[in-house]
């Protein structure tokens, strides 16, 4: 079992895409945009494994899942797809 499959930072940063975190402790979420997480993590570290790296800003729980925020699921401010 690979628990590292799926998308990939650079993956994201190519189709513009933010990662979403949130809390399972709490519910906090946020959206973080990938090129910090690039800088820090590295563009081949796994979307889920993002997670394992932070803890929630509004209770410190360490039980934080990660997944791209795709547009469509969400309000994505300041970006829109273009029709084709
Ligand atoms: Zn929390």
């Amino acid at each position: 079992m690979d628990n590292e499959a799926g998308p990939r930072l650079d993956d994201l940063a190519r189709q513009d895409v933010a990662v979403a975190a949130w809390c399972l402790a709490c519910g906090h979420h946020k959206v973080l945009p990938v090129d910090p997480l690039r800088r820090r993590l590295g563009g081949r570290t796994a979307v889920a494994a993002v997670a394992e790296r932070l803890s929630c800003g509004a209770c410190g729980g360490r039980a934080i899942e990660t997944r791209p925020h795709y547009a469509g699921l969400g309000v994505v401010a300041g970006h829109r797809w273009h029709g084709d």
